[in-house]
């Protein structure tokens, strides 16, 4: 698995592994994956490489493809080889922010002139980047039902050039069906005789439940920002590509437009990545548990859980993902009732984001979906009563214990 630093890592990078024998497996991976041991030192840890350039060997002769950090640097190469791996990818980019991640998948796919297809209940910073800002540089989007894979088809036009989904969404866990939806990108593709790239955004599910790339789709995006970090101690954003020329089209974009992960984020990522496997079974765990618990309470009038058989898309999810995760809405009727409960909770903090090893609650009509039109909002499903909360890893006793309380205040 240990590799010595240096050409071959540079190798791997370009999606040619060297031939090993048996892969392996996950947690393994997204510990060693790219954290080949310091070569000067031996440091077990990929140190921080706090610098903005690299000496040059001599005239014309930059050290291991080592220039200006902006371009390269080896605490984000080390990340970048851990998230290609951990994704199954062939090439993987790391980001400022999952939105940076997003703005460089962009400006290296599509161009004036191209239609995308959306996931309608996409998270909110994407669609405000997609309808406000995107679409003024001749880009229009569709926003789709896509746990229907009829109704993606039939959105398909000659100038569809992609189709991003995102599943389980945010806040209403819709699930949408992954290897029917890259079916359908490539017969259709291939009946307009243009490529049409399936994005997923993987941020809610992580590799650990979900690949993508296995699935047949050809990029996968992360808010690293979320489970992947998953200490709320960084943002950060995250590109993986199937085919190495796509990657190396972000690669290009990345360097030319410059919204990359600092080193320092890149290990705290990087660390938080070798946890990945232990938190995301505690996540699901205590997930299902406060869901199970949420379904029996009178004043909840609603339970979003994939992991629910009730959940009308549980039978795609039992079947893509090796688990349901942390991430559950419910509704709790009015916005009056909203605001009693989120003024009482003490272990979930109110705040925006997810995915940390904290319980975080927060009202998505207000807060991640403020950006949205309210009509928008409540053709999505986003009531003023729905409430949205990141199950975290402590006891799971405290946490139904923090829910009873503030539930008590309705
Ligand atoms: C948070 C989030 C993003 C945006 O990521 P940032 O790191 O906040 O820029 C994108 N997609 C999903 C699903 C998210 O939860």
């Amino acid at each position: 698995m240990r590799k010595k630093a240096g050409k071959e890592t540079i190798v791997k990078k370009t999606g040619k592994t060297p031939a090993k024998s048996k892969a392996p497996g996950f947690a393994t991976t997204c510990i060693h994956a790219g954290q080949d041991p310091e070569p000067v030192t031996g440091a077990v840890t990929v140190p921080i490489f706090q610098t903005s350039t690299f000496v040059q060997e001599g005239f014309g002769k930059p050290r291991q493809g080592y220039e200006y950090a902006r371009t390269k640097n080896p605490t984000r190469l080390a990340l970048e080889l851990q998230l290609a791996a951990i994704e199954g990818g062939a090439v993987a980019h790391a980001f400022a922010s999952g939105m940076a991640a997003e703005t460089t998948l962009m400006l290296s796919f599509v161009k004036a002139g191209d239609h995308v297809l959306v996931s309608r209940n996409t998270y909110g910073g994407t669609y405000r980047f997609f309808s406000k800002v995107l679409a003024n540089f001749g880009v229009t989007f569709a926003y789709v039902d896509t746990t229907d894979a009829e109704t993606v088809r039939k959105a398909v036009t000659s100038a569809t050039r992609m189709l991003f989904v995102e599943t389980p969404t945010n806040p209403t866990m819709e699930i949408s069906d992954l290897a029917a939806l890259a079916a359908v990108a490539k017969i259709e593709g291939k009946r307009i005789g243009a490529k049409i790239r399936v994005v997923v955004d993987n941020t809610f599910a992580t590799p650990f439940f979900q690949k993508p790339l296995a699935l047949g789709c050809d990029v996968v995006v992360h808010s690293t920002t979320k489970y992947l970090n998953g200490h709320s101690d960084s943002v950060g954003g995250a590109v993986v590509c199937a085919d190495p020329k796509d990657g190396e089209k972000i690669g290009f974009t990345q360097n030319a437009a410059g919204a990359i992960l600092s080193p320092f984020d890149s290990f705290l990522v990087s660390r938080g990545i070798k946890t990945l496997p232990v938190r995301m079974r505690a996540h699901d765990a205590n997930g299902r548990e406060v869901a199970a618990w949420l379904t029996k309470q009178k004043k909840v009038k609603k339970v979003f859980y994939p992991g629910l058989s009730s959940h009308p898309g549980h039978a795609v999810a039992a079947r893509q993902m090796s688990g349901f995760g942390g991430m559950i809405s419910f509704d709790l009727g009015s916005i009056e009732a909203v605001k009693r409960f989120l003024d009482r909770v003490v272990v979930c903090a109110l705040g925006e984001s997810l995915g940390g090893v904290e319980s975080l609650i927060s009202h998505p009509a207000s807060m991640t979906h403020a950006s949205v039109e309210p009509e928008e909002r409540l053709r999505r499903g986003i009531t003023p009563g729905l409430v949205r909360v990141s199950v975290g890893i402590e006891d799971a006793p405290d946490i139904l214990q923090d829910l009873e309380n503030a539930l008590s205040a309705v």
